[in-house]
């Protein structure tokens, strides 16, 4: 058994510049200045190892709600960029606020308040209506349409020429492609920017690559981390046979049965590197045994 790396894999954000390991050096930034006194509500980037880490070495405090931070204390905006609402009750609490929304979440916020500005209708794209990055970017302006890419081929758009149609970052490219090309079809004064970022075109296309090159995929991320569902459904498409996993326990030997000898291995964008290495070594071992 030969495991073959994706090209992309693991955390985006180029070593903590931007994305999820960014925003990790952020809070790991703020917590070392400000010990104890950091918090996030719910996940920074979602995978739970990553949060597990977090409040082990770094003792930031993961809370489910505003209200459970102390005043005055130190919060932490995750990847997914945070709502207005939630920024002006941040503020009343006078919290010290840490912007760690990756930059193409802010650029989408940007986009929809721009476009509001303009008087146009906005129709979102989401991966599930309530994820955090969707509601987060869809709450920049009153009135915009959040929508899955499921609802897209029966949605109906009553002034097009007005209505601009944005994408969460994390979408499928293939499907996006696909969907949007028979929308645009059915509106062609319907204005369509699709918003994936880099990162995740370039994790899918690794993907597609790796289909020609091996007899199985194994995807390594968490069950709520859209970019990396996103991975199995683009090997879907091409027939390679896939899974994923959250981490090394949750592999399954029988599923390397006859004819598979080469695996190809993609982490999602916020699968700690650790969590791939151990994935990859029990792989090999195999090999080894
Ligand atoms: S997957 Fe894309 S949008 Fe999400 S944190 Fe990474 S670079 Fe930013």
């Amino acid at each position: 058994m030969q495991v073959v790396m994706a090209r992309a894999s693991g955390f985006c954000g180029d070593d903590g510049r931007f994305g999820v390991s960014g925003a990790i050096k952020l809070a790991q930034e703020a917590a070392l200045s400000r010990p104890d006194e950091v918090y996030i509500v719910g996940d920074l980037v979602h995978n739970t190892h990553v949060t597990e880490w977090l409040r082990r070495d770094y003792g930031i405090k993961f809370v489910s709600k505003l209200s459970d931070v102390p005043d005055g204390k130190v919060l932490v905006i995750k990847a997914h960029g945070a709502t207005p609402d939630f920024l002006a009750q941040a503020a009343a609490k006078k919290l010290t606020v840490v912007d760690a929304t990756c930059p193409m979440v802010a650029g989408a916020q940007t986009l929809v308040r721009t476009l509001s500005a303009q008087g146009k209708k906005i129709v979102y794209v989401a991966s599930d209506k309530k994820h955090d990055e969707a509601r987060s970017v869809s709450a920049q302006a009153k009135g915009v349409k959040v929508v899955t890419l499921e609802q897209l081929d029966e949605l109906e758009i009553k002034r097009p020429a007005e209505t601009v149609v944005l994408t969460q970052t994390t979408l499928s490219m293939l499907e996006t492609a696909d969907k949007f090309a028979r929308l645009q079809a059915r509106y062609p004064d319907l204005e369509i920017r699709a918003h994936l970022c880099r990162a995740t075109t370039d994790r899918q296309q690794a993907v597609l690559d790796l289909a020609a090159d091996v007899d199985f995929l194994l995807v390594v991320g968490a069950p709520h981390s859209s970019n990396s569902r996103r991975l199995l459904e683009v090997a879907a498409t091409t027939g390679l046979p896939a899974r994923a996993v959250d981490e090394v326990s949750e592999i399954d030997e029988r599923w390397f049965g006859a004819g598979i000898f080469r695996v190809g291995v993609i982490a999602g964008a916020s699968t700690p590197e650790w969590i791939t290495a151990a994935v990859v070594a029990k792989i090999e071992s195999w090999k080894n045994a």
